[in-house]
């Protein structure tokens, strides 16, 4: 059987859901200067999107972890590429593509917790949360959705089909 890929969120419902996200973290960091750190690589256009949109001050960082292989979770984290500023004493919100048992996120959080941060909260874009294997809230969700395996806007199978400008459900 072929490979099919079916839509799921437009880029219509897309861009409308990274507005509203945009504008709640806009309106509750006003005043303040923020630190993005974006998840690579699913999180790329999605953080392209937001940050452009936030309208406070923020400065972008960029980190790495190796946690998913194909189509199933090794649930073993690790980072391979590092962020290159100082994140101490600062305002932090982790932009993540998707969250779904939270083994990734639940990682990342302890370790930006350990650079000494002023404050760490999520933004996701998807949230799986039907899937969670430990307790884990992001603090910003785009869309709540299914169980599904999504490609698109950043999601990749095998580094496939990031370039979708929608979300699609990926059936092998
Ligand atoms: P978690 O540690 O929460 O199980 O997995 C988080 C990571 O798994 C995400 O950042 C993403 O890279 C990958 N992932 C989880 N669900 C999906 C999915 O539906 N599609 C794709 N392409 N990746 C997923």
């Amino acid at each position: 059987m072929s490979t099919k890929l079916q839509l799921v969120y437009s880029s219509g419902q897309i861009a409308a859901s990274v507005g509203t996200l945009a504008q709640r973290i806009g309106y509750d960091y006003a005043g303040e200067e923020l630190v993005l750190v974006v998840v690579l690589k699913g999180a790329l256009f999605f953080a392209a999107d937001l940050a452009r949109q936030i309208g406070v001050p923020l400065r972008l960082e960029f980190i790495k972890l190796s946690s998913y292989k194909g189509t199933s979770s090794t649930g073993t984290v690790t980072v391979t590429k590092g962020l290159d500023g100082s994140i101490a004493g600062k305002h932090v919100l982790v932009v993540e593509d998707i969250v779904d048992t939270g083994l990734t996120l639940k990682f990342l959080l302890g370790y930006l917790n350990d650079l000494g941060v002023r404050s760490l909260k999520v933004c996701t874009l998807l949230d799986k949360s039907g899937r969670r294997e430990v307790s884990i809230t992001p603090d910003y969700v785009g869309i709540p959705c299914e169980n599904k395996f999504l490609v698109g806007y950043g999601l990749d199978v095998d580094e496939r089909y990031r370039e979708l400008p929608a979300i699609y459900e990926y059936i092998p």
